[in-house]
């Protein structure tokens, strides 16, 4: 009999060939078979059939070590969907005493719309630039840390900015509570009518999940399917770098979208692993700080060695992680995101 833990079809679908290890950073750190995405569905069934405990520390362990970046799936050929897995493992696994006092901090922030507005209040946000426009959805973490991207997005987009907005529930999804990250998808669906515009991939990736693609554009996206004038290139061009968004490149296939309009006012220059998870991963930089900086080493390496003058993100937590490393190691390059480079704001 099956514990009914987990979606049958969905953990049927892996045929053990292995392809999908080399493009997970946790078993590149560890090279162990349970910190890979085979390794883990095995856990999984293993859970599934009853041959290890819900409870094992390993189980538990693992759950948490994934980082949920979803490099797994795009290089799968037996179309495995781990980002579903990945929800359905932690919903059942990090509950009660396994779910981390900062997290549960976390949930209470953004789980009413009025503490989410309170979190950005001292703030100058972005205003309203036109009524016909996308709305701009102003994330929980941008907000408060940086209004200065929802205010150049705005300003490149002619978005509409509805200030009362609560959050859209990635957080919750990727966090134990998918039912809960669904209920509040649909909620901003219902407060914020028409398109909307995210400056952040693994917004992004949920909301179109839940009230659908055609709905639900992240900037470079609804950037690149507006034609404009071409940009007056810079007399001197900087050399830029890009690190993908995980949720945006490999839950919705996003990344030549900010590569081409980077090459618009830059010397766009390719990470050797831009598409490599930086160690943001949402909540894992605050929950594992010490794997979470382990995974951002070897892009500090490769940023090092391109000697380019800014790393753009698509993703505020991308952006965070990338500021803290550089200045940490020391580097000249800056860290900004794609809204501040494209409206000359770095
Ligand atoms: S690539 Fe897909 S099918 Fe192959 S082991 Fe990984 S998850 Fe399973
Ligand atoms: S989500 Fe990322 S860290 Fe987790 S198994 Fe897949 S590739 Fe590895």
């Amino acid at each position: 009999m099956s514990a009914g833990l987990f979606t049958p079809e969905l953990l049927e679908r892996c045929i053990s060939c292995g392809f999908c290890l080399p493009a997970c950073p946790t078993y590149r750190l560890t090279g162990s078979e349970p910190s890979s995405p085979r390794g883990r569905i095995n856990l999984m069934r293993a859970v599934e059939e009853g041959r290890l405990s819900v409870d094992d520390p390993g189980f538990v362990e693992e759950s948490s070590f994934c980082l949920g970046c979803r490099a797994c799936e795009p290089v799968c050929p037996a179309g495995v969907q781990y980002g579903e897995l990945l929800e359905e493992w932690r919903g059942h696994v990090w509950r009660g005493r396994n779910r981390p006092l900062r997290l549960r901090a976390l949930f209470w922030a953004a789980d009413r719309r009025w503490r989410v507005r309170a979190l950005g209040l001292l703030r100058r946000h972005a205003r309203a630039r036109t009524q016909h426009g996308p709305q701009l959805l102003l994330g929980c973490f941008e907000r408060t840390l940086f209004p200065g991207v929802s205010r150049a997005a705005a300003e490149l987009a002619g978005a509409a900015v509805t200030p009362a907005q609560g959050c859209c529930g990635a957080l919750h999804a990727h966090n134990g509570e998918p039912a809960r990250g669904r209920e509040l998808a649909e909620r901003l669906g219902e407060e914020l009518r028409g398109e909307i515009l995210t400056t952040s991939g693994g917004c992004a990736a949920h909301l179109a999940g839940v009230i659908g693609r055609d709905r639900v554009f992240e900037l470079s996206q609804w950037l690149a399917g507006v034609p404009g004038p071409p940009a007056d290139p810079p007399a001197e061009r900087p050399r830029v770098a890009l690190q993908d968004s995980c949720h945006l490149r490999n839950g919705l296939g996003v990344w030549r979208e900010p590569r081409e309009l980077i090459a618009q006012v830059a010397h766009y220059v390719e990470l050797p692993g831009a598409a490599v998870c930086c160690g943001a991963a949402g909540t894992y930089a605050t929950l594992r700080p010490r794997d979470s900086a382990a995974v951002l080493e070897p892009k500090l390496d490769e940023i090092a060695a391109a000697e380019v003058d800014y790393v753009v993100t698509v993703n505020p937590g991308c952006l965070r992680q990338l500021r803290t490393g550089l200045r940490r190691r020391g580097l000249d390059a800056r860290a900004v995101h794609l809204a501040e480079l494209l409206a000359g704001k770095a």
